[in-house]
């Protein structure tokens, strides 16, 4: 199985450019990148992985951000607006509560447009470009809007953004707006919008840049190896398991695939490989359902629903590529409550990180496996925390203490602080 933790490294094909082409995981077809566009499988409709003739080795990545690992992407560079190389926080209340070993956050929050879409459209961007794309499009709960509708105009091209009407939280609408998107508000939920936005990229009317896109998710990758050679310097060792926050399981996806490309090129032992930890909100966990049951496939949920509008999906698209990612390396997959994960948005904010509710499902979800004993004392933990408090001030507000009417004189303000 081409996804396995111990498969070989893949013998170059001929469509190759540049050491580099496009590879089926169901059926092992390869496609030359660069030329045609296309997102799956032309034989079987499978996902497709760029794949590299030379894998690189940590002493290859010198520089800062998601540029930083050049010598792991498709490209030497791309349209950049300095992307990546975000904090990895310590949280020593948080870490003591939790009950672990060491606990760390990678926020991603802290990206130029406020998620760690920015990293994979750095790369999807730059590859439109080499197409000679001039509109790109995208399906979105907000995030991958903002982020495309940013890079796309830093690119210059026309960006079009289809999002589900009245689910999509206000900051992320205003910059999709602001870096000057065609914002459509389609009448259904996200995967109706991703459905008719592959319709049209498959029409030619757009080039698609959601996580479907084997290219994104190179670019995603370097939030895995930014926490690895982190651990490294800090611990000497990688961290035990990272636990994230699933919505199409492109992270999940990404994350693994820089884990598989480290073992192949024996800077990583299989056994060392951090556990990967997916968590979904309870009204929309397809894959925690597909994780329990054991089950090859993930049944789409039609009706999702969760105040984690982020990670509100009920058909998640990399699915094949996460499912071996979280069974390989001995992870699961938990589902947690909407009020868990505001307390954890909560419990994060006590620590001076302000983060969107979906990025707390990854603390939430690491409580509950502590709490149940799945994960145990022992173990050196990275949460990511996906996108920024303000992508959704509304919930930050409905989390967070109420301001209080006071008169506009000291005395009366004096009088109110003795209540
Ligand atoms: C896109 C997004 C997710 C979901 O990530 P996937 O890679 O699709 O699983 C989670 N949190 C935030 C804030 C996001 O923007
Ligand atoms: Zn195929």
């Amino acid at each position: 199985m081409s996804l396995s933790l111990s498969a070989a490294q893949p013998a170059e094909p001929a469509d190759a450019v540049d050491g580099v082409w496009l590879e089926c995981i169901a059926c092992g077809d390869t496609f030359a990148p660069f030329e045609e566009i296309c997102y799956t499988c032309d034989s079987c409709d499978g996902l497709l992985e760029v794949r590299y003739a030379d894998l690189p080795t940590f002493d290859d990545f010198s520089g800062t951000g998601v540029w930083r690992y050049a010598a792991a992407l498709p490209l030497e560079s791309g349209v950049s607006i300095q992307e990546g190389a975000t904090p990895l926080y310590e949280v020593p209340r948080l870490e003591a509560d939790v009950g672990v070993e060491a606990l760390r956050i990678k926020h991603e929050g802290m990206n130029p447009t406020g998620s760690f879409k920015d990293r994979g459209m750095t790369v999807g961007v730059a590859v439109a470009k080499e197409l000679g794309a001039d509109r790109l499009a995208c399906a979105s709960t907000g995030n991958t809007s903002a982020a495309l509708a940013a890079y796309g105009s830093r690119g210059g091209m026309e960006t079009l953004v289809l999002l589900p009407a009245g689910k999509v939280a206000a900051g992320k609408i205003a910059q999709a707006s602001l870096h000057g998107a065609r914002i459509l508000e389609v009448e259904g939920n996200f995967d109706t919008c991703l459905d008719i936005v592959q319709d049209l990229a498959e029409g030619g009317e757009a080039y698609l840049l959601n996580s479907l896109n084997p290219f994104r998710l190179e670019g995603q990758k370097t939030i895995g190896l930014e926490i690895l050679e982190a651990f490294l310097a800090d611990y000497g060792e990688v961290p035990d398991r990272i636990v994230l926050p699933v919505g199409n399981a492109g992270n999940t996806s990404a994350l693994y695939k820089a884990f598989r490309e480290l073992v192949q090129a024996g800077e990583l032992e299989v056994d060392d490989v951090p556990k990967l930890t997916g968590v979904q909100a309870e009204g929309a966990a397809p894959m925690v359902e597909a994780i329990e049951n054991g089950a090859d496939e993930v049944r789409r949920w039609d009706e999702v629903e969760t105040r984690a509008t982020a990670i509100r999906i009920g058909n998640p698209v990399n699915a094949p590529k996460a499912l071996p990612g979280i069974r390989e390396t001995g992870g699961t997959a938990v589902a947690v409550s909407d009020e868990e994960i505001t307390a954890a948005q909560r419990d994060l904010a006590e620590e001076g990180i302000g983060v969107e509710p979906a990025s707390a499902a990854s603390v939430a979800g690491l409580r509950e496996l502590r709490a149940e004993g799945v994960v145990s004392d022992d173990e050196r933990v990275a949460c990511l925390t996906t996108g920024h408090l303000l992508k959704d001030p509304d919930a930050a507000a409905a989390a967070g203490v109420d301001p209080e009417p006071v008169p506009g004189e000291t005395a009366g303000v004096l009088d109110h602080l003795e209540q």
